[in-house]
């Protein structure tokens, strides 16, 4: 192998970041062992670790550009296992309290074509289709039911996990163990035992809730939209709903709130609350449909990011990605493409050291400070978002007020100059990036617009 940096990888967690990890370990590493403490069949199914899955899971472009780029047939298997396509700007509809619109404030009144397309799929069937492109690699293996306990470290470096493997094993070696966990994840606890810091924390406390379930489109429904979202601008519009078209002629419908006003998850409490949203748009699409699932709730109290950037100290033959550094309130639709622009990061980070002479040594301590740029346009935008409620809890960033004021007159040019509109676009969909809104002359004209 030309570009090897070592004899095995161990990727802990067999998600959506573990997958693209072991993708991108696949071309330094001869042989890479995706250990997953779920048992995970082979279908386009949730498994028991992944609750968020029962609810609305959007794609951003930013995410299903990476995906791409690591799978050439990667857009090919999402139309084989069914995800629905849109176009973005034509395909999404958002209804408002002042009525129907193509962009989420209401600045774009008409349907403009931003020129990408989005996938609606359940994430149970983008799991799998991720699942299937990575275990096409030969030298990826998956190993489901195995639960990984601790890390070993020996001689001053990761040297492998122990974990209950079903062939009866208890560990395994590696030269990197990487930790795609999850939100959940261990390499704290891992760390501190070993004997090194911690990372320290930020939270906004979001307070949110969502649930879900799905409907079979009824024959009768001929509307172009394939995304419908129903919500208004903050702080007087806690509570709102997303409703997209996804495999099989379904919609998944998630319904949301904040701050005590979560949907309820009894049936009559779930369709009043649905009925009661300022639009009877919703309802009118639900009442007579058939219900194919149940109603599942899910709370989301805090958005939380690791600052493993700020560790002096880490230890060789470690790293940790994906929600184990950064969990954002899921109302974005942020998480996976996060996931996936961490994995880039890593992959041009990888290339670049097979490409010299530091091999693995410092990788963590190289990789999180790029990890951590990825992740801070994100968080950004979902902090300036939910700072806009008063009562969301957490540090408020020192220019929140500047920065609700200059996108406030961005968007309102976006309703004037679909370049501008298309790029806010792009940017909110982490395909660009979000100093590309404070560059020139874009910059001039909406400071004009907030003198104005
Ligand atoms: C309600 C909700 C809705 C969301 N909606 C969206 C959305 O619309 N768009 C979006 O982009 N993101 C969304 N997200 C976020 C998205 O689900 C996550 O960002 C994404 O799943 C992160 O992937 P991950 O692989 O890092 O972690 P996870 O998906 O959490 O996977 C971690 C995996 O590691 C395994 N694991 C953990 N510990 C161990 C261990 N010790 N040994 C072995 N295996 C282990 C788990 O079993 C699991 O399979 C949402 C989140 C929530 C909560």
């Amino acid at each position: 192998m030309e570009n090897r940096l070592g004899q095995h990888a161990i990727v802990i967690g067999g998600s959506l970041a573990g997958l693209m990890t072991a993708r991108v370990l696949a071309d330094h590493f001869d042989k890479v062992t995706i250990l997953e403490r779920d048992e995970i069949d082979d279908n386009p199914a949730i498994h028991k670790s992944i609750p968020q899955g029962n609810h609305l899971h959007a794609l951003l472009l930013g995410g299903q550009q990476v995906m791409s780029s690591l799978y050439p047939d990667f857009t090919n298997g999402m139309d084989r296992l069914g995800a629905v396509r849109f176009r973005a700007g034509i395909g999404a509809a958002f209804y408002l309290p002042d009525g129907k619109a193509y962009s989420v404030l209401g600045s774009v009144r008409h349907p403009y074509d931003l020129g990408f397309d989005i996938f609606c799929q359940s994430r149970g069937l983008l799991e799998h289709c991720v699942r299937q492109c990575t275990l096409e690699l030969t030298n990826v293996s998956f190993e489901s039911g195995c639960p990984v306990q601790s890390l070993i470290y020996e001689d001053a470096r990761v040297q492998g996990v122990r974990c209950s493997r079903p062939d009866g094993g208890d560990y395994l070696s590696a030269d990197l163990v990487v930790d795609a966990g999850g939100r959940g994840s261990r390499a704290p606890r891992w760390l501190r035992n070993i004997g090194f810091g911690v990372p320290e924390e930020t939270t906004i406390g979001v307070d949110f809730a969502y649930s879900s379930t799905k409907f079979r489109i009824p024959d009768s429904y001929d509307e172009p939209e394939k995304l419908l979202v129903f919500n208004g601008p903050p702080p007087d519009h806690p509570k709102g709903a997303f409703m997209e078209e996804i495999e099989d002629r379904t919609w998944h419908l998630t319904l949301f709130g904040r701050f005590g006003e979560y949907p309820p998850t009894d049936e009559d409490g779930f369709y009043a609350f649905a009925q009661a949203l300022h639009t009877p748009k919703l309802y009118d699409l639900i009442k007579d449909a058939e219900r194919v699932a149940e109603i599942v709730h899910f709370r989301f109290p805090t958005s939380v990011l690791r600052h493993y950037e700020h560790l002096t100290a880490f230890p060789e033959g470690f790293l940790v990605l994906g929600d184990a550094i950064s969990s954002f309130n899921p109302v974005y639709g942020q998480g996976m493409s996060s996931a996936a622009m961490q994995v880039k990061a890593l992959q041009q980070l990888l290339t670049e050291r097979a490409a010299g002479s530091d091999g693995l040594d410092g990788l963590a301590m190289a990789f999180f400070p790029k990890a951590a740029e990825v992740v801070a346009a994100p968080w950004t935008l979902a902090a300036n978002a939910d700072f806009a409620y008063p009562q969301t809890k957490g540090e408020r960033p020192p220019d929140a007020r500047e920065s609700r004021h200059y996108f406030g007159a961005l968007f309102g040019l976006t309703g004037e100059d679909m370049e501008v509109y298309k790029l806010v676009a792009e940017v909110f969909q982490l395909a660009k990036p979000l100093s590309a809104l404070r560059e020139e002359p874009l910059r001039s004209r909406v400071e004009a617009r907030l003198r104005s």
